[in-house]
This record gives structure tokens, sequence and C-alpha cells, in this order.
């Protein structure tokens, strides 16, 4: 059996559905021309329609609906080719059209699907119910003075797509590969940078426990969590208190809650509200969105290879596991990489480069692939030093740490430090002659049948020659005087 809680009455099932809002990536916002650059001072970048001043007119931006397009491809989802915006009206401080332009029973995409890897090494598709295209609100700023709260409305009428999952996860593992992989997809689409911190990519959770083979139970909301920790931690906390309520003979409330990371609990913050509590109704300001077929198929047409066909060449042309091509395609940019020191060169050699000494690299100085600092030029010349014997895999360990240090070449560190392998049998033989002699208890020991003492001579050989012998002949050798 798969990820079950414990409980006194024996194991839960956890369901988890996602409904992900993602930062469509454009330069103007979904209906005003208005920038839609993070960062920038507040309300810098409202127009009268973001700010809703009465007699403005929305107008779409083609490039938002492009962009929801695309990633409705790399969902492999159904198009809808006509789709309608409505009002979803509520009051917030930081709404001040008093509605949300969204889409609500005509989504501009339908279903489709997400394929993601486990750590056990199988697949799982993911149904995704629909994706749609929607405003963003404005930001309250409850910390610039002790008793105001301050609007910023730059982020008003951002276009975000709020895709919907079917409640198909089964475990907070489950959960963050769905969310990882949908990332990727975006970010090889160009459509979301993914970037959780800025808020470009943000996760409401849907969870519920059952016993295994019921049918589905009530569902609570878990909102706008923004790190895939924190989503896998808020699952958890939140499926263990469900199955509390339940044991102690209570009923969980359909409500929306928050995680609080600091504490790894969850807690009530409103009743769930319907869809009728909503009024949605057609915004009479816009069209129904039609999309031209023939766009359609222009834009299927300009796909970028994405991770899923990426993996599958990577592990038909260049060999590698199922596992090294997962991590190789995660990000594009990683991929790229590898596939320019590859070229022309050992893949397996390449990839476990890469995701050995170069992950720990970047991981250490907190760097992504794009910052690295040895380029894919550079690594690739150190493999090829290391391929036609120059140096040898343990020197250039150290050559790949001085690379990362001097951003020096790496033909110009070996020559500088003198690191060129000896292959050189006599200087060799002379090591081992010497090594030999200072260790004659070892040699008796090893005559005498304990064999395991070959690995203590070839480190002693090679410390000796500062680990710049040729291990094939520091072996031979080393054989011939000693048997
Ligand atoms: P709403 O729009 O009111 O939030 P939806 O029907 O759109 O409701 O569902 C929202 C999310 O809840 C979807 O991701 C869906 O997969 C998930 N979901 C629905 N039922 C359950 C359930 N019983 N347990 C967990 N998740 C669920
Ligand atoms: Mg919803």
């Amino acid at each position: 059996m798969g990820y079950m809680i414990e409980g006194e009455t024996g194991p839960w099932e956890v369901v988890i559905g996602l409904e992900v809002h993602a930062q469509v990536i454009s330069k103007a916002k979904l209906f005003s021309g208005a920038a839609a650059h993070f960062g920038s001072e507040p309300n810098t970048q409202v127009s009268f329609v973001d700010a809703a001043f009465p007699g403005m007119l929305p107008v779409i931006n083609r490039e938002c609906v492009a962009q929801a397009l695309r990633t409705g491809l790399g969902l492999n989802a159904h198009i809808n080719l006509v789709s309608r915006f409505d009002r979803k009206n509520y009051f917030y401080p930081d709404l001040p059209a008093g509605y949300q332009i969204s889409q609500y029973q005509h989504p501009i995409v339908g279903h489709g699907s997400i394929e993601i890897e486990l750590a056990d090494g199988t697949t799982k598709t993911i149904g995704i119910t629909r994706l749609h295209l929607e405003q963003d609100a404005g930001k309250s700023l409850h910390d610039q003075h002790p008793t105001k709260s301050y609007i910023d409305l730059n982020r008003a009428g951002v276009a975000l797509m709020e895709i919907v999952s079917e409640p198909d996860m089964r475990s907070p593992e489950e959960a963050g590969a769905y969310l990882r992989k949908l990332r990727s997809i975006m970010r090889y689409l160009g459509t979301c940078d993914g970037n959780m911190e800025e808020g470009s990519l943000r996760a409401d959770i849907n969870v519920s426990v059952r016993k295994p083979g019921e049918p589905f139970r009530t569902r609570c909301e878990v909102k706008n969590v923004n790190s895939i920790r924190f989503v896998m931690q808020a699952i958890e906390a939140e499926a263990r208190r469900q199955v509390e309520v339940w044991e102690s003979g209570g009923v969980v409330e359909q409500e929306t809650r928050l995680f609080d990371p600091q504490r790894g609990v969850t807690r009530a913050m409103r009743s769930k509200e319907e869809a009728h509590d909503y009024r949605y109704f057609p915004d009479p300001d816009l069209l129904p969105l039609v999309i031209d077929e023939a766009w359609l198929e222009e834009l299927r047409a300009n796909l970028p290879e994405l991770p899923d066909a990426k993996k599958r060449r990577f592990m038909q042309h260049y060999g590698l596991s199922a596992y090294d091509a997962t991590l190789l395609v995660s990000e594009k940019a990683t991929a790229d990489y590898f596939e320019e020191v590859a070229k022309g060169r050992d893949a397996k050699l390449t990839a476990n480069w890469v995701m050995g000494e170069l992950f720990a690299v970047l991981n250490r100085t907190g760097r992504s692939i794009e910052q690295s600092p040895v380029s894919a030029q550079a690594l690739g010349e150190l493999l090829d030093l290391l391929a036609d014997g120059t140096i040898s895999g343990r020197i250039a360990k150290d050559v790949f740490e001085i690379m990362v240090e001097t951003g020096e070449a790496p033909a110009v560190i070996v020559e500088r430090k003198g690191l060129r392998q000896v292959t050189d049998t006599g200087a060799i033989e002379q090591a081992v002659t010497a090594v030999l002699a200072a260790h004659p208890k070892e040699v008796a020991a090893y005559k005498a049948g304990k064999e395991r003492l070959f690995g203590f001579f070839v480190g002693q050989v090679m410390k000796a020659m500062a680990g710049k012998a040729n291990p094939a002949l520091v072996n031979e050798i080393l054989k011939h005087k000693l048997g």
C-alpha cells in the first residue's frame, strides 16, 4: 500500500487536488496595457482599467491568450476554441472593481494530464481538470504604517492561469512531484517563471482523508501556500488533523484554512464559499473569446521540446538511465548545459560530472546553473584531459575545484601545477619499490593471504606520487612486484 496515515482505527488514505495560480509571462496585463513587471515601486504600473475607473473598458491581451494556449498544449489538454469571461463578484480592499474577471463555466482549456516521477522510480498520471485565465488582485500592505493599510495595485489585473487538478494525488510526495513537473513544463514553455518566492506560482491545496476503498469525504482547502516544501508539510498536517476529527467522532467541515509553517499546523480562515456566493455572470464588456484554429496550429507547431520528450530522447540517444535523464531535464538550462558538454564526448561520464561535481558546487554556493562558475565549454575541456589520459580521475576533481575558485582553463591549471599524469613506468616502479620497502610487515601479511592490503599499497604509491600516477600502471606494477 502507498502513503497512509496510521490512525487509532487503522490506516487512512489521503486525497489531494491542487489549484495552482500561475502568473503569465507577458509584458502587459490581461486587459490593460500597464506593465506586469515584478518589484516596481508601488502603484507605478496601474492603468485606469486596473484601478476600475468608471467607464473604462477591458481589452484582451493577445499574448496572454497565446500563453494560456501554449500551456494547455503543454499539458496535453483539450483547447476550447470558444471560451467566455465572467465576473466573479466579491469585496476586497485590493480589488477596486468589486469583481474579478475570470472564466467560470467556459474555460479556455479543458481536460489534460501531467506525468509525474516518484522516488521509487514509478510514474503516475495526474489529471488536469481545466485551465482558465483570470485577473490577479492588488496587494494590501499592512506593515507600512502603525494604524493604516496601504494598497499597491501594480499586480491588479496581471494575467493568471488557474490550473485545477483532479483529486488524483495520494501523498505529499505526489503533490510535490506534480508541482515540480508543472513548473518545469511552464518554464520550458516560457509561460510562467514559476518563482514561488515572488508569488508567480501559488498553490491552494484541497485535502480529504478516507478509509481505503471508501468514496471521497469532505475536503478542506488550504490557501496560498508558497513553497513546495510547505505544500508537502501542509498536506501532512491537514490530513492528520482530519483523521483526528473523524476518529474522535466529529465531522470535517468544508472550509478554507491557512498553513502556519512556523507551528506546522493549519487553522480555519473562513467557511468555504460556494460558487453561487460569487454571483457569476458573463462580463458584458467582453465578447466571447474565439480562437482561430490556424493560430492554434501555429502555436502548436512552435512548441519547444518538453521535459518528457527530452527525457525519452536523453535515454535513447545518450543511453542514460531514467533516473539520470529525469534529473537532467527537470530544468531546461541544465539539459542544455549537459548537451553542450556531451557533444562528442562520453555521455555517461558527462552526466556523472554534471550531477556529481557540478551540482555539488551549485548547491554549496547556492547558485543556479545559469550562474555556474564553470562553463559547459570549460567542463568539456576538463573531460577531454581526462579522456586522453593527461590527468587521472582524482586529479580531475582537484582541477575542477581550482576551476571553480579561479575560473582558469583546465589545461592552464594542469600545466601551472604540474598535474600531468605520470605514465613513465620507471618513475612508478621506483615509487612502488620504495613503498614495499617501507612496509615489510604489510608485504608479509599480503603474501600470507591478506589480499585486501592491495588497496593499501595502491593508496601509498598514489600518495607518494601526489595522485599523479596512472592508476592502471600502478596496479600492474604492484601486482608484478608482489607476486
Ligand atoms: P472549488 O472551485 O469550489 O474550489 P472544485 O470542484 O473546482 O471546487 O475543486 C477544487 C479542487 O478540489 C480540485 O483540485 C479537486 O481536485 C479538489 N477536490 C475535489 N474533491 C476533493 C476531495 N474530496 N478531496 C480532495 N480534493 C478534492
Ligand atoms: Mg477553486
